[in-house]
Formats: C-alpha cells, sequence, structure tokens
C-alpha cells in the first residue's frame, strides 16, 4: 500500500478505533514508511526481530507485542514495548512483573483470550479468563488493560464474528465485575480480512499488515 493509501485508511477509521500496524518480517525501511503515512503503533512478533527494527526505528513509533511471548524472552522485550497483548498465564504475567519491577516501569497488557478453543492455538480459555485476570490485578507493575483475540482463520470472514462476539462478552462482563481497574478499556481483534467485523462487535483496536505492506513473501 503506498502512503497515501495508508493516510486515505486511516482516515477513514472511526476515532476510537487504534490501528496497530502488523508488521511481522518489514524491513525498518518500510516500517519508517508507514510512519510517514501517519502509522503510530507498530505491532511485532518476535522479540529478536523487534530488537533489530526498534535499533532503526526506536521512538518515532509505539510498540505493541502481538506474537507469542516465551518466558526466557521477557527480559529483553520489557524495555522495548509499550503493550504487551498476548498475556496467557500467570507464570508469564508474573515474569513480566519480575521485570518490569526491576527496571521500574509499568506494563500496559491485555489478555490474549483463545476465543475458537484450539488446542494448538496460544491465549487463555474463556472459562479460565475469570481466574487469570484476577491473578493480573495482584502484580503491580502490570497495567491490565483488555483483551486481544485471534480466532479461527476463515476464507469467510463473516465466519469470525461469532468469536469476536463472544470476546466481547467476555471484555463486558470482567468490566461489570468490577475485578479489573479503570485502565480496562481495550478491546484487539481483526486484521486485514476481518477488522470491519471486529469494529462492528467492538474492537477498538485492530491489528493490520498485509493490507498495508502488502502480502508476505
Ligand atoms: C500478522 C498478524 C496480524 C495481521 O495479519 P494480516 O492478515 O496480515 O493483516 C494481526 N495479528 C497478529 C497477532 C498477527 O500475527
Amino acid at each position: 500500500m503506498s502512503g497515501e493509501m495508508i493516510e486515505r485508511f486511516l482516515n477513514e477509521l472511526p476515532p476510537h478505533v487504534t490501528l496497530v500496524a502488523a508488521a511481522k518480517s518489514r524491513t525498518p525501511q518500510e516500517i519508517l514508511e508507514a510512519i510517514d503515512a501517519g502509522i503510530t503503533i507498530i505491532g511485532q512478533n518476535y522479540v529478536q526481530e523487534a530488537e533489530e527494527v526498534h535499533a532503526s526505528v526506536g521512538d518515532r513509533a509505539r510498540w505493541h507485542f502481538i506474537g507469542h511471548l516465551q518466558r526466557n524472552k521477557v527480559k529483553k522485550a520489557v524495555p522495548i514495548f509499550d503493550m504487551i497483548e498476548t498475556i496467557d498465564s500467570l507464570r508469564l504475567a508474573r515474569e513480566v512483573e519480575k521485570q518490569c519491577a526491576r527496571i521500574g516501569r509499568t506494563m500496559p497488557v491485555l489478555v490474549e483470550v483463545n476465543s475458537g478453543r484450539e488446542e494448538q492455538k496460544a491465549g487463555v480459555w474463556p472459562g479460565d479468563l475469570p481466574e487469570l485476570v484476577e491473578g493480573i490485578t495482584q502484580l503491580p507493575h502490570l497495567e491490565l488493560s483488555g483483551l486481544m483475540t485471534m480466532g479461527p482463520r476463515f476464507g469467510d470472514p463473516e465466519k469470525a464474528r461469532p468469536y469476536f462476539q463472544e470476546t466481547r462478552r467476555a471484555f463486558d462482563k470482567v468490566a461489570a465485575s468490577g475485578t479489573a481497574g479503570a485502565a480496562w478499556r481495550f478491546l484487539s481483534m481483526g486484521m486485514s480480512n476481518t477488522y470491519r467485523i471486529a469494529m462492528e462487535e467492538g474492537a477498538n483496536i485492530i491489528r493490520v499488515g498485509t493490507l498495508l505492506f502488502g502480502a508476505r513473501e
């Protein structure tokens, strides 16, 4: 997508929706062009790749971690990222707590929900969400800010809708329970093929890669 098209994409988004440019495998050059066109948040899936592009792009963008985070990578992730969208266990949350405490910062986090209940996929299963949310609220260096989901992949984006709806209901339930604090406000759902449906179902963060940068090799 050209800079002009990215600008148009941004202009057409409702003002309450935040766009994360999912930039796995994109070069610093491509990322900088996207930033020039108005992108403000870059999503990264791998800590090592993020370190490399962060070294040249730095604070010209904010950085969201959107991949599967291994505990032995948390120490390197914590200084780079402004939000971790993929907390899915208390063990991982506790490691983020430890590393944030060590460098004296607070980390906004989302809990990733495995809304499709797919064995091979990351994310907490919906039934285990209340307990994880409760556990994270005990960690002073984590700012519990909402939920993220991928959902199963279908050819027909409409089929993703029930999974977004379920995640939205889980989000509302946590909000109504009063367990999470004032920072509970983000629902990150939807990618290039599903972001419209995700927005209809309440997403206020969308993560878009292919549509902004073109197909990956
Ligand atoms: C790659 C990726 C996206 C964006 O996917 P596209 O189909 O390229 O828009 C969104 N979320 C996550 C977690 C990703 O890894």
